[in-house]
């Protein structure tokens, strides 16, 4: 199974993708998770990325799809995998279906957790305060002034790619303003409907004999039913105008005997 989670930020892509993960015993990559990490380690990407994610700005797409690439092909990766946070933008969405189609990779589904974006500042006011509770340390860009920027770099750039997967036809949308449960239930009956509909197009042994069936008896037969219909009233017609006129010719030369 592969999938992609798109949502604004807030929306509980991370939360939905662990389960996800857990689920389908797929690899869970979230971009976000692996920027910080290189952040953390100082590693040439984190470097680069430090400033532009604290300013809630999005890291330069080569980066990402560099990240991206090396990461799906990972052993943990094979059996499938949850892209949380990636793509983010058209060119990482047109890089990412090239990279699938050289890696003869499909991908499942697309699901849009879809969310009122008046409560993403309070969600993550909440999801800061929780991690202080905890002592754990908190995202420097969860604070309400990176979190405006980050707002609107997922409008501007982000969210034309629930149009841009709509239009391809494996968009599922999942309202995400529901309790973390019903979320992932109605996420794992979206995937469910998706895997019947893909196995419904992909030609198995199985498939053609039904084709072969319903077509026999839903197009060709009663086409050629009504054909036959149309074609037997001139024929019955034809037969019936002789057998009129033998009558007519019999009755007539019966008469012309009795003349006689
Ligand atoms: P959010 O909770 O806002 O969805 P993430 O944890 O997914 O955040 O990402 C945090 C930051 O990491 C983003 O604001 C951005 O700077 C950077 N980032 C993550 N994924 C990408 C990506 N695919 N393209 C560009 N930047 C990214």
């Amino acid at each position: 199974m592969r999938l992609i989670l798109l949502g604004p930020p807030g929306a509980g892509k991370g939360t939905q993708a662990n389960w996800l993960a857990e689920r389908y015993k797929i690899a869970q990559l979230s971009t976000g998770d692996m920027l910080r990490e290189a952040v953390a380690k100082q590693t040439a990407i984190g470097l680069k990325a430090r400033d532009i994610m604290a300013r809630g700005e999005l890291v330069p797409d080569d980066l990402v799809i560099g990240i991206i690439a090396d990461r799906i092909q990972q052993p943990d990766a094979k059996n499938g995998f949850i892209l949380d946070g990636f793509p983010r933008t058209v060119a990482q969405a047109d890089a990412l279906e090239k990279l699938l189609e050289s890696l003869g990779m499909n991908l499942d589904a697309v699901v849009a957790l879809i969310v009122d974006e008046a409560i993403l500042v309070r969600r993550i006011e909440t999801r800061a305060s929780e991690m202080q509770a905890k002592g754990q340390a908190v995202r420097t860009d969860d604070n309400p002034e990176t979190l405006r920027s980050r707002i609107a770099a997922y409008r501007a750039l982000t969210e034309p790619l629930i149009d841009y997967y709509r239009r391809k036809g494996s968009l599922r949308t999942v309202d995400g303003m529901e309790p973390i449960g019903q979320v992932s239930a109605a996420i794992g009956r979206q995937l469910a409907a998706a895997k019947a509909e893909s196995a419904k197009k992909r030609p198995t042994y199985g498939a053609p004999k039904i084709v072969k069936k319903t077509s026999r008896k839903a197009v060709p037969r009663r086409a050629g039913l009504r054909k036959a219909k149309k074609a037997s009233k001139p024929a019955r017609k034809a037969k019936r105008k002789p057998l009129k006129a033998k009558k007519k010719s019999k009755g007539r030369k019966a008469a012309a005997r009795r003349k006689k």
